[in-house]
């Protein structure tokens, strides 16, 4: 099996307080590994590092066997290794494809490349993936008209336009509808089946990563606390007492600052963030 991402020790700083605390974690060629613990537990901070958005403060990154530990985010990108994030970054003013276009070329070629013309390459390649992500009825929409589902799917879309290999996903089900959850789980498990495509994905909603994944590693306070099958871990007593033992309100993982984008829980009410944006 071959290895395609693999941290090891990875330490990342933020004054006296210590995000990321000797990280071991490692995703296989073409596998979905699910990254799962109380909010604050680093699991963004962790992202952050393995992209190379974020220096470390010790530690040793791999990815498809070349050290990229001091690499910075776009050759990390252009290697084959995306990602999205928490807090949705899309273009609201621009059309759904305008955004596929654009992330190619942001990723691919940095600054420089978003005064480029869009090829034709690059308008195929965001019609298929529009077209594999059930968006392109919505290929001329304008962003920020889109549902919080719909934007997400939207967001993987545009992490697939560099045809990586490892999708780094944060949080791909916050601030969407409970509904359409399924219809996510269902697309990057296609994703994953026939474009080999390998996800680390990070997540409050348990049951979604353990609908998609054979492994999952669950942080808490900067550190691994547990690692194995979605049921082995989601049993463990660690893990449970790391989400539910903490009066302060652990039981609550990934409330975020902006409501817009906190989430809803495993088998809870619906969120109100789905349906047509203004
Ligand atoms: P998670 O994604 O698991 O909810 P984060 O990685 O966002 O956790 O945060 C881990 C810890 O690091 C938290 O205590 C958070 O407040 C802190 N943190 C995250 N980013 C920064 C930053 N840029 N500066 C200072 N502290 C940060
Ligand atoms: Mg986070």
């Amino acid at each position: 099996m071959t290895v395609l991402l693999e941290a090891r020790g990875v330490i990342k700083r933020f004054g006296g307080l210590t995000a990321v605390d000797g990280v071991d974690i490692s995703v296989a060629a073409g596998k979905m590994v699910g990254l799962i613990g109380p909010n604050g537990s680093g699991k963004t901070t962790l992202f952050d590092c393995l992209s190379r958005v974020q220096a470390v403060d010790a530690g040793l990154i791999r990815f498809c066997g070349t050290d990229i530990t001091g690499r910075r985010a776009h050759d990390v990108a252009r290697m084959g290794m995306s990602r999205t994030f928490q807090i949705i970054r899309v273009y609201r003013d621009l059309s759904v494809a305008e955004n596929m276009h654009l992330s190619l070329q942001w990723g691919a070629l940095g600054l420089p490349g978003l005064f480029a013309r869009t090829d034709a390459a690059t308008r195929r390649r965001a019609d298929e993936l529009l077209d594999f992500l059930l968006l392109s009825r919505l290929r001329h929409e304008r962003a920020g008209n889109l549902s919080g589902g719909q934007r997400r799917l939207l967001e993987i879309g545009m992490s697939l336009m560099s045809e990586p290999r490892l999708v780094l996903l944060d949080e791909a089900t916050s601030g969407v509808n409970p509904t359409l959850v399924a219809d996510i789980a269902d697309r990057i498990r296609a994703v994953n089946a026939e474009q080999q495509v390998a996800f680390l994905l990070v997540e409050h909603n348990v049951q979604f990563v353990a609908d998609l994944c054979e492994r999952v590693v669950v942080l808490d306070q900067g550190a691994v606390l547990a690692e194995g099958t979605p049921g082995e871990v989601t049993q463990d007593p660690a893990v449970i007492e790391a989400y539910f033992g903490d009066p302060g309100g652990g039981a609550e993982p990934d409330g975020e600052a902006d409501p817009a984008e906190s989430a809803p829980r495993t088998g809870e009410s619906a969120s109100s963030t789905e349906g047509p944006a203004s």
